[in-house]
């Protein structure tokens, strides 16, 4: 089957796969958006001196976690050091190392750290993806790519929707993206005006999962203190109590 090369192309792809397997290898190949395709290239071959002596994966980024996920990560993009170069979305970098080791306290997560797709994580009752599925030149994805990326997402949300229950939005523009999946999958009207984004947040539907705000992993919120791995637990603890996770 072709790699989708035009926004056409990726909503074809996307509607055709009939499990996560299937999406995240249709995810793998995609080429849709010349601008990132040629940053998570370049990334690749000119690598970091830490990893020069790593194979850079350099392509998109699929999620990861169960299908019978109850409660769902949505980030922003992968990281061009970290999925980008491990293939895996949030290991390999300083946001990872957060973020999992949050998982792990809350009992979600078998291991506190992300390393490498081969390290042995695995996850329960979670599925963790991001808005966009290639890492973006300084973490902004143009609002062209968000929505040649997006029924990506919208498919992976449709394949785990039976058992999803809590979506916990890491950042303002993660947040913003889930909107686009409530009409596209849940057809619903999303909200007007839309709720704002903060961490704690939380937008409660009926017949949709609810939504939860935190702040995103990032070095730039992790290392200032503006989110810490106290805030942290208690949304995942929140999350945890509205999916119905022990
Ligand atoms: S950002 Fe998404 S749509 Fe664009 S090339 Fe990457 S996977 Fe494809």
């Amino acid at each position: 089957m072709a790699e989708p090369r035009t926004p056409h192309e990726v909503v074809a792809r996307a509607a055709r796969a009939t499990d996560l397997a299937d999406l995240d290898a249709g995810v793998s190949d995609c080429f849709a958006c010349p601008r990132l395709v040629g940053w998570r290239e370049e990334v690749a071959r000119t690598r970091r001196a830490a990893f020069r002596d790593q194979t850079y994966w350099g392509r998109p980024v699929p999620g990861l976690g169960a299908a019978d996920a109850r409660i769902a990560i949505l980030g922003l993009a992968p990281a061009a050091h970290g999925g980008n170069r491990t293939g895996r979305i949030f290991t390999g970098d300083r946001s990872g190392d957060v973020l999992f080791a949050a998982l792990h306290r809350a009992g979600l997560a078998n291991q506190p750290t992300s390393v490498a797709a081969d390290d042995g994580l695995t996850v329960r009752d979670t599925r963790i993806f991001a808005a966009v599925r290639c890492a973006p030149p300084d973490n902004k994805p143009t609002p062209d790519e968000r929505d040649t990326c997006a029924p990506w997402l919208h498919r992976e949300v449709t394949l785990i929707r039976p058992t999803l229950r809590v979506v916990v939005a890491l950042g303002a523009f993660a947040w913003a993206a889930w909107w686009p999946v409530l009409r596209q999958v849940y057809g619903q009207r999303p909200p007007s005006p839309r709720p704002a984004f903060g961490h704690g947040a939380h937008w409660s539907g009926t017949d949709a999962p609810d939504l939860l705000g935190c702040y995103h992993v990032s070095q730039q919120n992790t290392f200032t203190g503006r989110l810490t791995p106290e805030m942290l637990d208690d949304v995942f603890g929140w999350a945890k109590q509205l999916a119905g996770v022990d």
